[in-house]
């Protein structure tokens, strides 16, 4: 059985075989995760990434996938790029909120990963209501693990109180 965990801190000191980036689809850096990931995992993550871009996601990572990268110098050994939707109030982009989580968790077994974290996508900068974001999170990470005998632990990495809180309340 898969063990579901609710961490406060950080995502890019977690000891895990992979940790998920929530990216933007040009694969080359920005803000909240993003950066933090590519600053304290080094050039090494970065590189990788730009080949992607000269390969097989030339117009961009879309919305909802997921793509591997080195972890570099964090202590996990991939990075799991994935890209979440920015918020809307008119329309509803749930469904791909859902698709990072089972694009990452599918990119995490196709690796040979027994433990994923995972920050709460689209959170932050992409605006996503947290309780909603929490809800959508523990569902599809619930449902895509049911009766996985390879993962052993999904952790969430919760950067503030708020996001702990609404992730506590939707487990
Ligand atoms: P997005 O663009 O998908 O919204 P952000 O990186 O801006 O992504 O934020 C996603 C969530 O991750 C937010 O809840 C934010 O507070 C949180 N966050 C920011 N930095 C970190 C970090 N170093 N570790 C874990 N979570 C983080």
């Amino acid at each position: 059985m898969v063990m579901i965990h609710l961490i406060p801190g950080d995502i890019t000191e977690q000891s895990v075989d992979a940790v998920v980036n929530a990216a933007n689809s040009s694969l080359l850096g920005g803000g909240g995760v993003d950066g933090a990931i590519h600053r304290k995992g080094g050039p090494e993550i970065l590189s990788e990434c730009r080949a992607l871009r000269a390969s097989r996601y030339g117009r961009g990572l879309p919305t909802g996938q997921a793509v591997a990268t080195t972890a570099g110098r964090l202590p996990a050994r991939w990075v799991i790029h994935t890209v979440g939707p920015v918020w809307s109030a008119t329309e509803d982009r749930s469904g791909q909120l859902a698709s990072c989580y089972r694009e990452s968790l599918r990119v995490a077994r196709e690796l040979g990963a027994r433990t994923v974290a995972f920050p709460a996508i689209s959170t932050g900068v992409y605006g996503w209501p947290i309780d909603d974001g929490a809800r959508i999170a523990l569902n599809t990470v619930r449902e895509e693990t049911e009766g996985d005998e390879e993962l052993e632990e999904v952790r969430f990495v919760l950067f503030d109180q708020r996001a702990y809180d609404a992730f506590t309340a939707a487990l």
